[in-house]
């Protein structure tokens, strides 16, 4: 496949991480960054086309944060919630089901709290 060169600016930790990964994986740094670009777009690609989707969701929080009201106001989507809290930990993860134009609605409010982290994975191609 023909490849195509062009220049980016990262930040230096960004970069060292990059070189790091590298070095473990024994690979070059574009073969990881095709590899990161890939992933992205497709991650993405669920959000910008409009389909029935199905999709897991990650939450991890520091502390225990109120998303049930979130998930309380979600409307048209199927949601199955798995909760498991340790120590200060609260792990929540929902498999959501539907329009996905309301699914990346839920991820962004999802996102929007502080102090928590949220991973979103497709569980269909498109
Ligand atoms: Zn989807
Ligand atoms: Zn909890």
């Amino acid at each position: 496949m023909p490849k195509r060169k062009f220049g980016v600016s990262i930040s230096d930790s960004l970069a060292e991480s990059l070189d790091n990964l590298c070095s473990v994986l024994g690979v070059d740094r574009s073969s990881v960054v095709e590899r990161a670009i890939g992933n992205l777009i497709v991650e993405y690609s669920h959000h910008l086309v409009s389909h029935e989707c199905l999709a897991l969701l990650a939450i991890v929080c520091s502390e225990e944060e109120n998303i049930q009201d979130i998930l309380r106001d979600v409307r048209d989507i199927d949601v199955t919630q798995i909760h498991n809290h340790r120590g200060n930990k609260c792990t929540q993860v929902i498999i959501a089901s539907g329009p996905s134009d309301k699914i990346a609605e839920l991820y962004s409010k999802l996102n929007s709290i502080e102090n928590c982290r949220v991973k979103y994975m497709a569980l269909h191609d498109i």
